[in-house]
């Protein structure tokens, strides 16, 4: 039977229903034999019996789910045993018609249990013990609505429709246990789900169930028509439909593999039994009288009271999961999308068709207002920001436009655009706009930002595109503030060429293939050495000597500063600590060395400078930090360890003065003790001019607030004799030397620096 085609087989059970019931038909028309009715009955066993099996071995099936099946078949197979033992029953007179045996009655029982056992063990997700005891509730809920029912319109009038108690009883209690695997197999699915078992073909099972359980039903109409019965005729009927239950499931398990699926129902069943239960009892106590309406009324408002205050706890619940479902989505503070919804968002317009522009927005010097003004109101700031955006964005259309917060003071904007010029002149204007004073707690602020922008379509996706407006975004951020640039493909490149040179850097740093050049510093008057300047350099082993430009900018963006920093810390100090050694406490006052924001920024920085000068021996006084301003202008832990570090005793030199932020107010909270001209006015400094000017209003600002100026970048005479007119006292540049490796600077104590060989 199982190397039967299924749809042959399927095609067998029903033609053979159909026969069974046309000769029921007949039989309701005319007196039939009624051997001929039982015939069909174990072909038609056999086939639902073969079909089972066939789902069971289904390629690409659960073993849960086969082994469900394998039990149905089991059950299948003793009902029809029971079924023929019935027919047997039969035609030696044990039972009359509409009772039955009890051995049949027996293997009836056995039958049914299997298949109980088998729903029972469906293999569903895994259960808390709080969803068992629903599941519990749920079915004794239905159970006894069942039976209440049962009771009122078969149990309690049964005498009328069968003549004999014993048997009658025990055909009333075969209908009963048919009918409560139904209701069983229809809480089970609609309560704990299926498992890996298909919904349907379950469904499909609890009919052909709910057919046989009628099969019962049909006493009444069979009493004065001894020759038919019930089972013949019904029998072929369930087969049938658990032929096509089985057929469903087969097919479902070679369609996906099956998952299984978790799926809680509201109580929608349990809401219809006490409905239905209710109806039937007031109508039966309006039947009976006064009193008992009384009683039933009040029940069944009671009973409706409970259920509605189940429905508003449930309706709680489901708010709750919605504003869950909410928060995965959003950002807290300002309300606007996070990151998730803004790339899901992102992939459902390009999905539809739509060409879009992504836009990265970061406030310029957010931080600062951050330690300004405090977090309350670098809060508010972006809550007014973000309000500003979307007032901006509220042009676009709607199935597009998005404002989303990356987390801190990223922005991201999302709407129409056809090419990236286009969607530069919304973002110019829009950034015209956010110019505008907002308010924050109070401040009137107005902020900048750094805007990147990439356009693309389906084929550029989503999280590409937010990566590509990234990239413009950093490239808008490196040219200064409050500009929009949007990306091109020579960025990316650059990224690349970055991440490959600090791959090699990282390996440089390892295989040591980093040096470490001195350049002196000297006092203008007689050029006498006073300290040196460490500065990195890399001895490539086949580019040779490369130069930091070409390499500190790819460290300090993938962070490889930071080691690469401290390496030159360390070695600055053992070698300054040395040359003090050798020639004398006055050979060298000081070792000057780059300090990079990023390595500032990193906290522990000032515990790590106090270990270097401890392990190479050098007093704090011997070392200076030269860091940038801008390192040190967003304040906040940069700061914080400039100031600690100052604490240890170590110099702080304030380098490429006058190119970067140049805030006065800097030089009030930043602990400062020289400032570094920048050689960009150094060079014209013999010349009349703007330049010049600045370089002399330097040393006004050094003196005035009695820090020590050095000249950076001196390469001629006429050039120090200017500055020496000016008031400088020291100066730094290839006039006096060039870097050069330490072992070429150990004539540092006597007097000319001159002389030292030009390096570097
Ligand atoms: P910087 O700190 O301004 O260093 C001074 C730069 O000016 C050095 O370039 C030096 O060789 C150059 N220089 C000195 N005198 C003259 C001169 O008379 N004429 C000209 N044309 N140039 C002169 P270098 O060594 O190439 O370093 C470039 C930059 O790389 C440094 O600028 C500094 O910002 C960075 N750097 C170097 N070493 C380190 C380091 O160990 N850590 C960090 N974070 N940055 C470093
Ligand atoms: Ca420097
Ligand atoms: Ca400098």
């Amino acid at each position: 039977m199982a190397t039967w085609r299924p749809t042959r087989l399927l095609v067998a059970a029903a033609g053979l229903a159909l026969l069974a019931e046309v000769w029921f038909g007949v039989g309701l028309l005319h007196p039939t034999p009624a051997v001929v009715s039982w015939v069909a009955v174990p072909f038609v066993v056999g086939l639902a019996v073969g079909a089972c099996l066939q789902a069971a071995g289904a390629g690409g099936m659960a073993a849960g789910a086969a082994r469900f099946w394998r039990h149905v078949a089991l059950g299948m197979g003793l009902i029809g045993l029971g079924a023929v033992s019935n027919g047997v029953d039969m035609f030696r007179g044990i039972a009359r018609p509409g009772h039955v045996g009890a051995l049949t009655s027996a293997i009836y029982v056995v039958g049914l249990a299997v298949l109980l056992w088998a729903l029972l063990r469906i293999p569903g997700a895994r259960r808390s013990r709080g969803e068992w005891l629903r599941f519990g509730l749920d079915s004794a809920t239905v159970l006894v609505t069942v039976l209440t029912f049962c009771w009122h319109f078969l149990l309690s009038d049964w005498r009328t429709w069968s003549g004999d108690n014993a048997s009658g009883a025990r055909s009333i209690l075969a209908l009963l246990a048919c009918g409560a695997v139904v209701v069983f197999a229809f809480v089970k699915i609609a309560f704990t789900g299926t498992g890996p078992l298909d919904r349907r073909a379950l469904y499909l099972l609890a009919s052909a169930g709910a057919v046989g359980a009628l099969g019962g039903a049909l006493a009444p109409l069979l009493s004065s028509r001894p020759y038919l019965n019930g089972t013949p005729t019904i029998l072929p009927v369930t087969c049938l439909v658990l032929c096509v239950a089985a057929d469903r499931q087969r097919r479902a398990a070679r369609v996906a593999p099956l998952v299984p699926a978790r799926r809680e129902r509201p109580g929608f069943v349990s809401y219809a039994a006490v409905f239905a239960t209710c109806v039937l009892l007031l109508g039966d106590a309006a039947m009976r009288g006064a009193d008992i309406l009384g009683v039933a009324v009040g029940t069944v408002i009671l009973v409706l009271l409970v259920a509605a205050r189940q429905v508003t706890a449930l309706r709680d619940n489901a708010g709750l999961v919605r504003s869950l479902a909410w928060q995965a989505g959003h950002d807290s503070l300002t309300d606007l999308a996070n990151r998730r919804l803004l790339t899901q968002h992102i992939a459902g317009a390009l999905g539809r068709g739509h060409r879009v522009a992504v836009a990265l927005v970061d406030i310029d010097d957010f931080k600062a207002i951050n330690d300004d003004l405090g977090h309350a109101t670098g809060d508010a700031l972006l809550r007014a920001v973000a309000a500003r955006l979307e007032e901006l964005m509220a042009d676009q259309p709607g199935e597009v436009r998005l404002v989303a917060r990356l987390g801190g003071d990223e922005y991201a904007l999302v709407f129409p655009a056809f090419d990236e010029p286009s969607a530069l002149v919304f973002l110019g204007a829009a950034a015209g706009e956010l110019r505008r004073p907002l308010d924050a707690a109070g401040h009137a602020l107005v902020v900048e930002a750094s805007v990147g922008v990439a356009v693309g379509d389906q084929e550029t996706g989503a999280e590409e595109l937010i990566r590509r407006a990234d990239v413009a975004m950093y490239a808008a951020k490196v040219q200064g503030k409050g500009r929009q640039v949007a990306y091109d493909q020579a960025m990316d490149q650059r990224g690349a060429e970055q991440a490959r040179i600090a791959a090699e850097l990282r390996v440089a740093l390892d295989t040591g293939q980093l040096r470490v050049f001195y350049q002196p510093i000297v006092r203008l008057g007689d050029g006498t050495p006073v300290g040196v300047e460490a500065l990195v350099r890399w001895q490539h082993p086949e580019r040779g000597m490369i130069r930091p430009d070409l390499f500190i900018p790819a460290a300090e963006r993938t962070g490889l500063i930071v080691p690469v920093g401290q390496w030159v810390l360390a070695e600055a100090c053992r070698q300054a600590a040395k040359w003090r050694r050798e020639l004398g406490p006055d050979a060298l006052r000081y070792v000057s060395v780059n300090v990079s924001p990023r390595q500032l920024r990193e906290s522990g920085f000032a515990g790590r400078v106090r270990d270097e000068l401890r392990a190479a021996g050098l007093p704090p006084a011997c070392l200076m930090v030269e860091v940038t301003e801008t390192a040190v202008f967003d304040g906040g832990s940069a700061l914080d360890e400039l100031h600690e570090v100052k604490r240890l005793g170590v110099q702080v030199a304030l380098d490429d003065f006058g190119t970067g932020h140049s805030s006065l107010g800097l030089l009030r909270t930043c602990p400062v003790d020289v400032l570094k001209v920048d050689k960009s006015f150094v060079d014209n400094v013999t010349e009349a001019g703007a330049r010049s000017v600045i370089a002399e209003a330097l040393i006004g600002i050094a003196d005035g607030l009695r820090l020590r100026a050095v000249a950076e970048g001196v390469e001629t005479e006429e050039q120090a004799a200017a500055l020496r007119d000016l008031g400088y006292q020291f100066a730094q540049g290839y006039l006096y030397g060039r870097p050069a490796p330490a072992g070429d600077l150990t004539t540092l104590g006597q007097a000319s620096v001159g002389r030292v060989a030009a390096r570097g």
